[in-house]
This record gives C-alpha cells, structure tokens and sequence, in this order.
C-alpha cells in the first residue's frame, strides 16, 4: 500500500498537496483522476512513499486520507523531472505547486501525450559531470558544435538551455549549420500550433538533436538526453519575475544531475559563483576555457576629471573627451559604425538643490526622479519633465526644491537626453539612432532602430542597456561615456555587472574603445578594459568573501509592503517565528511603491548548510503576503 500526494491541476496548477492510500504503482510525475468532494478531478504526482514511511504521520495527521482502489494513472512528467521539481521547492522554499507552474509552461498541459517519450531508451548515459566554458559568441558556439558531434555520434541529444528568446535565436543561428533538421528551439513566443509540431518532432525524431529551451520548457519527451548546456549564464533572464521567484540555473543543474546528464555552462564572463565553484574543482575547464577576453580595438581609459582637460577651459563639466570627438569625426567620414553606451535614461539621475543638497524625490514613492527632455515624437510633450523610474509617475520640471525653495536645481551624473543634445550641438548634421525605454519601447521598435543603424554606415547608435542583448555583430568603434554612478549603488553584484557590459562590447569593437570616467583608478575598469577577467576575478572574489556576501553564504530576502507600522509589527512576529536564525532588518532602497512602504529582511546561511530542512519547513509556511527570495538578485 502506498500514500501518494498529487497537486490538481484545473485551469491552473494548485499550491495545496491531496494525499490518497492507494494499492497501485503510481509513478511521480504521472497524471491520475482523484476524487474531490463530489467530482473526479485531473492532478500531478508530486511524491509517493510506501505506507510504513508515513504511518507515524498519518495517525497524527487531523484529516482522514481516502483509499482508491482502482487508480488509472498516465504517464506525463518523468520522475527525474520531477525528482528535480521536489529539490528546487526545497531550493527556493516554495511550494512545490507553484514550483510546477514555472517548470513547466502552461502549453505543455495542453498536449500531455506529446511530452511523454515515444522512443526506446539509449542503453548507457554518460556519467554526472560539470564543465564550465569562458569565451566569446564564436568561442561557444564552435565548442558547443564540437560537442555536438561527438554526441550526435554516440546517438544522444543535446539541450542548450537560454535565458532569453534573442539569446536563443541567436545562438540557435550560430549553431544550426549542416544540422537544421534535427535543431529546434521551444519557448513562449511560439505559436501553439508551432509547439504542438515541434513536440512532435522532438517525440518521434529517430535521430539525436539539439534542443534550445527557455526555462520553462525542459520537460521534454526524449530520454537520450545526456547534456544540458546553460548558455549564457551570466546574462538577465533566469530569474522569474514574479512568484516564486526561482532561477532556472539552479533547476537546470538539478535536472542535469537527476537525469544523469552532464552540465555546461557558458558566457563571455561567468558568474563569481560559478568560477569560485570552479576553483574548488566542482566544475572543470572545457577547452578552450579563457582568462583573457581578446579584442583587436585599441583600448584608451580616459580621465574626465575637471583638471585634466585643460584643453577645454570653458567647459566645467565635459560630455565628450578630445578623443571620443575625433572618432566620432572619423566614423562619419569613413562611413564606419559606432556604437555610444549611455548607463541612464533621461537628462541625468539626479536632480539636486544646489543650496541644501536636497534630492529631487517622486511625491508618489519617495525615488529620485529622472529629469527628462521633450520627445520630438510624443505629441503634446514640449517641457521638460520628471519622471520616476521606479513607479512612472510623471510631472512638470518647472519647480522649486520642496526644502528650501530654491530656484537652483541642478542635475547630477549625466543620461542618454544629455548625450543626445550634446552630439547633435557639436556635430550638427550627424545620424544618430536611439535605443532607450522611452524611445524604443518594445523589441520590435529596439530591432528595427538596430536594423537602420546597420544600413546607414557613417551613423551612431546610442543606447543604453536595453541594447546589449540585440548586438552581436563587430562594430568599429565603442564610447563608454560613462558608468561612474553605477559605482554608487549598493548592490553586492554592480562590479561584476560593469564588467560583464564592458566585456560584452569590448569583444564588438574591432577599432577603438574608449572608456571614459572620472574614476580612474577603479582598478575593476582597468581589468576591464585589458580584458583581464582573471585580475577581475581574484579581486571581487575577495571582497565578496570579506562581506560574507554569495557564493560564501545563501542570502535570503524577505519582503513586506504595507502601512508602516503593519508591516514593522509583521517583521518583528517574523523575527520570533524564525528564530534562532537571524533576520537582519533593513528598510526598501526605495521607500514606498504605490504608497505603501516596502520593508526588507536578510537571512544568511552558510553555503554548505542550505537548504536547511527545518529553516525551509517554516519558510514555505509563509502566507503569499511575505515575498522571498533565496539567491537574490540584489539587496535593493
Ligand atoms: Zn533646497
Ligand atoms: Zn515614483
């Protein structure tokens, strides 16, 4: 006799577990019709165990379970799969229902017979082990065809798992060659009937195949899986933004060892974590595995401080270096391309009272406001504005400082509006193509500016991040005007965020780079700009490990909104409730959002001890209220 817990799944996948004794086999993962009150109801097995297990639960339990005698069960997700769903609720400490309705995209329950293996099963797997691959674009994907082949040869399948569609796309392009028919690539942006086929294929092909995948989408019907590549791990996109917030890495890894797959993983820089792991010998080099990012552009770090540019004697705070004017000269007359990063949006990030220093704050949620430029485009904007980036509140710039009531507000730090204004001033005639969330909204509007940019040579894009992931062909020339203010945020992951950027575009210039900055002797622009990841490297390693901060210890964040006083009582009952572990109290960056007030709690764990059981018992047993998210992205 066993006990089985399943999940229900109606239009949507359940949270609460039901537990039935049933005399049948049921496997994990498999589909069964369970009685509910007075209907028969579709769920999930999430766990089975055999009776004597659980008794000593069961008599204490205040619910009497129903027995089935006759259970009729389908085959849907394997149990490694879902061997892999149970460690990831642990992981992240969420329910393992609302685990499900990340792992497996709402799509595949329409066709639950297309995710089930049709085709025998390979006789050997090769063993569980974990490789790392550091290079470039061309780097990667010539390593991964290689590896391709050889598993081609021994008859398996590939997985290359991508944090985005773009990514993908990209990267499937690169690879695809000489293999297009055994190549496919499943995510959110394909039609059903597109899925519906493409599960199909991947079902039913008799040859191996490489399959790319967003994370949602790794329960797939083929059992000669025997690697699972995580492409581009470093880059935004394996985090779920809402909840639960999981992140696909850490299910991926889950997966590749309960499935007995090997493990890949790949970016231009790798993450801190994964490198510390690597030096600890969890993971090995995979050929050719590079410390040092190439690129055939001339590298110049420029000095933008007052006093070093004498040459300009008028203007006390200067946009643009000698240098970056002579090769923006020297794009339009050869009729080359250059791409120009700006870090923000808007005019500036700051705006500040030039007589009590007070910052300019939005009056809905208390963030620095962005001044921003009339856009020639939008109809009816003609003055410039405030605009919070935070919760989009928008109003007139025409004001005085709230403290003081001073007329003399100034800006602080330098936007994309200001770079704009400038270049158009200084070269008048020049094509200049913009890519920022006010001017190019959607994906569609960022490829196409892209796509024009291309096809005007001569001409100038500048973007700020919303860029990055889109480019990925050479270009002559880079500007960095600046990044000096990303240094100022408290964010544990900011260094390596500016090296990764300044990695990502230093391997796009094949001519000139330049970086300019009024802080010179940050030693991580230096290594940055050399292409020395491995300087890089040993310093943040260091200080990540001074401040106890990832991969030294797990970081979990615990988030309230609400009226002040609610939530410091709810922070405090939370205290006791998770006591002996520690909450280290800390209010939002941001005040308030939407008028409630936004309170943060910290535990730190020790690497080795996560997950806790008895930590993560209480945890899922949180009310939805409390946001958490363990391995955050930031502390802010
Ligand atoms: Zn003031
Ligand atoms: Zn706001």
């Amino acid at each position: 006799m066993n006990v089985i817990e399943v999940i229900p799944i109606a239009r949507t996948i359940g949270t609460e577990t039901l537990s039935y004794f049933t005399g049948e086999n049921i496997p994990l993962g498999a589909l069964v019709k369970v009685p509910l009150r007075k209907k028969k109801i579709n769920a999930i097995v999430v766990a089975t165990h055999p009776v004597s297990d659980v008794k000593s639960h069961v008599k204490t339990a205040d619910f009497s379970m129903r027995k089935i005698d006759e259970l009729t069960s389908t085959k849907f997700l394997s149990p490694e799969f879902m061997k892999a769903v149970q460690k990831t609720s642990t992981y992240f400490a969420a329910p393992i229902g609302s685990i499900l309705t990340q792992t497996v995209a709402g799509g595949l329950f329409s066709y639950p017979d297309k995710i089930v293996p049709k085709l025998p099963q390979p006789s050997t797997y090769s063993p569980m082990d974990r490789f790392v691959v550091q290079g470039d674009d061309l780097e990667r994907s010539s390593h991964h065809k290689s590896l391709i082949r050889q598993e081609f040869a021994r008859k398996r399948s590939v997985v290359i798992l991508v944090p985005t569609v773009e990514d993908g796309t990209y990267m499937h392009k690169l690879i695809e060659k000489g293999i297009e028919e055994y190549t496919v690539f499943l995510h959110a942006g394909i039609t059903k009937k597109a899925l519906k086929e493409t599960l199909h294929k991947i079902q039913n092909e008799p040859h191996p195949m490489v399959i790319f995948a967003t994370g949602p989408f790794l329960a797939l019907p083929r059992t000669d899986i025997a690697t699972i590549i995580i492409e581009r791990e470093n880059g935004k996109g394996y985090r779920t933004p809402k909840r639960p917030y999981i992140d696909y890495r850490v299910f991926a890894e889950f997966l590749a060892f309960e499935s007995n797959a090997r493990l890949y993983v790949g970016d231009i820089l790798l993450r801190t974590e994964t490198l510390e792991r690597q030096s600890r010998g969890e993971f090995v080099e995979s050929p050719p595995f590079k410390w040092r990012s190439l690129s055939t552009a001339e590298d110049s770090l420029i000095d933008m401080r007052p006093d070093r540019n004498r040459d300009a004697p008028l203007e006390k705070f200067r946009i643009l270096s000698p240098l970056a004017e002579t090769v923006i000269q020297t794009t339009r007359t050869q009729s080359e391309h250059m791409i120009i990063y700006a870090t923000r949006r808007g005019v500036a990030p700051m705006t500040v009272c030039g007589d009590c220093q007070n910052i300019v704050t939005c009056r809905k949620c208390s963030a620095p406001v962005v001044l921003h430029e009339p856009k020639a485009q939008v109809q009816g904007d003609s003055v410039p504005f405030f605009l919070c980036h935070r919760c989009g509140d928008r109003r007139g710039a025409d004001e005085t400082c709230s403290v003081c009531d001073s007329w003399k507000l100034g800006t602080v730090g330098i936007g994309i509006d200001l770079i704009a204004k400038k270049l158009r001033d200084k070269f008048t005639d020049i094509k200049l193509y913009i890519i920022d969330a006010d001017t190019t909204p959607t994906e569609k509007a960022v490829k196409e500016t892209i796509a024009k940019w291309r096809a005007a040579p001569g001409s100038i894009l500048l973007g700020t991040d919303m860029m990055l992931s889109y480019l990925h062909e050479p270009v002559h020339n880079v500007l960095i005007v600046s990044l000096d203010s990303l240094f100022s945020l408290p964010d544990f992951r900011i260094q390596e965020k500016i090296v990764y950027t300044l990695t990502k575009l230093r391997t796009l210039a094949t001519s000139t780079f330049i970086l300019q900055t009024r802080k010179p002797h940050e030693k991580v622009l230096e290594y940055a700009l050399k292409g020395n990841l491995a300087d890089f490297h040993r310093l943040h390693i260091a200080e990540r490990k001074q401040f106890n901060y990832p991969p030294f210890s797990v970081l979990i964040k615990i988030t309230l909104e609400g009226k002040r006083d609610q939530i410091v009582k709810e922070m405090e009952e939370l205290q006791s409730f998770l006591a002996p572990f520690e909450i280290e109290v800390f209010p939002a960056f941001t005040h308030t959002v939407r008028g409630n007030h936004v309170l943060h709690g910290l535990l730190r764990i020790p690497r080795e001890q996560w997950p806790l059981p008895e930590l993560v018992t209480k945890l899922q047993s949180l009310p939805p209220y409390v946001a958490l998210r363990v391995d955050p992205e930031s502390l802010l």
